[in-house]
């Protein structure tokens, strides 16, 4: 018999397996297909903290970053520094002064994930940087970072560390059934056999739905479909964030040791993961939307991927989804005790989230043994205790979360304070734009 089984092995539930073995659980985890070869394969590689958040969704900026800084002590070797441009040109949705305030708000979060404070480049600055940077109508250029990182490694890493601390991990096994007896879910069936278990969690990403639907339960998701270009080879020295064709998006190019990734889009996409593929109006449009900057970037990419963002369903406009992920414990919402799902959140809090689960299972099961993953490198390495900084309010994320409006307001608020900040900056004269030297001084440090 097994304390805790884990339906689904991508980042949420390798992590959620690892906190569970860790505390002493009896953890069995079933993936149908290969680990983390799902959506979170097919995500843009950043341990990265939602910047775009803070113009509608502070608390998952938070949440991310506060995460983040966890993740890149415990998964330093799979993570690389990422600078990241950001050009600015006449006539982009988002000018110079909205954009610098937003770097200037995301600063004091960037310190919780040990990113480096933005900087201003004139259009002269900007091109010695990017030579094939589109020169007409460029009024500058921003930088921050990120983080990227191998999100297939971290998965693997993640089922290593739970495996060494006892965990058994079953791959190309898909859960057929969840079993229940007398009302309460009891196990699972995969390849035939049936697996008694005191706790099931659903941890299936946008799969959520559909294996809630095994025990006769329901969980709420918008998916929105995301494409990326690949190309093998390195095609840019920096991440680039653009503007995207028609004005309202953004896209990354992302390169790393695996070549380049651009992409994603953001799409509505069909309720079963199954269904989810590329559109060709997808490639275009994000081709187009490279070659609008760089003329010369090749058309001819070498493959695709695309994947469901797994996000909780809630009303608004499809821009301005939350990404707060939730815990459902379903006894308390449908009566049917022994089974929990994780949904909705980021590869940027898989920690969190399998925190989160973790101590919702250690409840049911008596177990109070506090969470150790962020104390322990993937590796088994100890960690020294790290700088806190203010834990993110999940009453208040969870509350606003179903408030979009208020949610957005919240957002809001707190720009128009960065935008006094700012402006009382700018009118002290200290904030100055810096040089392509100071720019490679700073990432290369
Ligand atoms: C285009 C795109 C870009 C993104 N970029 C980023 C980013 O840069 N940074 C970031 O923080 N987040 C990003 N995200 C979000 C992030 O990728 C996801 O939130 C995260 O990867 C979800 O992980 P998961 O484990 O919940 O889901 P998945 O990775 O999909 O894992 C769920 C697993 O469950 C398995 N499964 C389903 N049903 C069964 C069954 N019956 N039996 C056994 N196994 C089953 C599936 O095979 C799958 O492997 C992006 C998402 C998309 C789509």
């Amino acid at each position: 018999m097994h304390d805790v089984i884990i339906i689904g092995g991508g980042v949420t539930g390798a992590g959620t397996a690892r906190d569970c073995a860790m505390r002493g659980l009896k953890v069995l985890l079933f993936e149908k297909g290969s680990p983390g070869g799902a959506t979170t394969a097919s995500s843009t590689h950043l341990i990265h903290g939602g910047l775009r958040y803070l113009l509608y969704d502070r608390l998952t900026t938070h949440t991310t970053c506060w995460d983040s800084g966890h993740i890149i002590r415990i998964a330093a070797p799979l993570l690389r520094r990422l600078p990241v441009i950001w050009p600015v040109y006449k006539g982009h949705a988002h000018g110079m002064t909205t954009v610098e305030t937003l770097l200037e708000a995301y600063d004091g979060f960037q310190r919780m994930k040990g990113g480096l404070p933005h900087l201003r480049l004139r259009p002269e600055e900007a091109l010695r940087l990017l030579p094939g940077l589109k020169r007409e109508g460029l009024i500058g250029a921003f930088s921050f970072d990120e983080w990227w990182v191998d999100p297939v490694a971290l998965v693997a890493k993640n089922l290593d560390s739970a495996a060494r601390h006892g965990a058994r991990v079953e791959t190309g096994s898909a859960v057929t059934e969840i079993l229940r007896r007398d009302g309460k879910v009891c196990g699972v069936a995969a390849q035939g056999a049936e697996y008694p278990g005191r706790v099931v969690i659903n941890a299936s990403g946008p799969w959520a739905d559909k294996t809630a639907r095994m025990a006769g339960l329901r969980i709420p998701l918008r998916l929105q479909k995301g494409t990326h270009l690949c190309y093998r080879e390195r095609l840019t020295p920096v991440g680039l964030i653009l503007e995207a064709e028609g004005g309202c998006r953004y896209v990354f190019v992302i390169p790393s040791e695996q070549g380049t990734l651009v992409g994603p889009t953001d799409i509505s996409a069909p309720a079963d993961p199954e269904r989810i593929a590329t559109d060709p109006e997808e490639i275009s449009y994000l081709l187009a939307s490279v070659r609008r900057y760089f003329a010369d970037f090749p058309e001819r990419y070498d493959s695709t991927i695309v994947g469901a963002r797994p996000i909780l369903g809630q009303s608004g406009s499809e821009k301005l989804l939350s990404r707060e992920f939730e815990v459902f414990d379903h006894a308390k919402r449908d009566g049917v005790e022994g089974l929990l799902t994780i949904g909705g959140g980021k590869l940027s809090d898989f920690r969190i989230m399998a925190e989160a689960v973790t101590d919702a299972a250690c409840v049911k099961l008596g177990r109070a043994v506090p969470c150790r993953t962020a104390r322990e490198t993937l590796e088994g390495g100890l960690l020294a205790e790290r700088l806190s900084f203010p834990k993110p309010w999940r009453a208040a994320k969870s509350f606003l979360r179903h408030h979009p409006y208020l949610r957005e307001l919240h957002a809001l608020a707190y720009l128009g304070t960065g935008l006094a900040r700012h402006l009382a900056r700018e009118a002290l004269g200290r904030n100055r734009d810096s040089t392509a030297e100071s720019f490679r001084k700073l990432y290369e440090s």
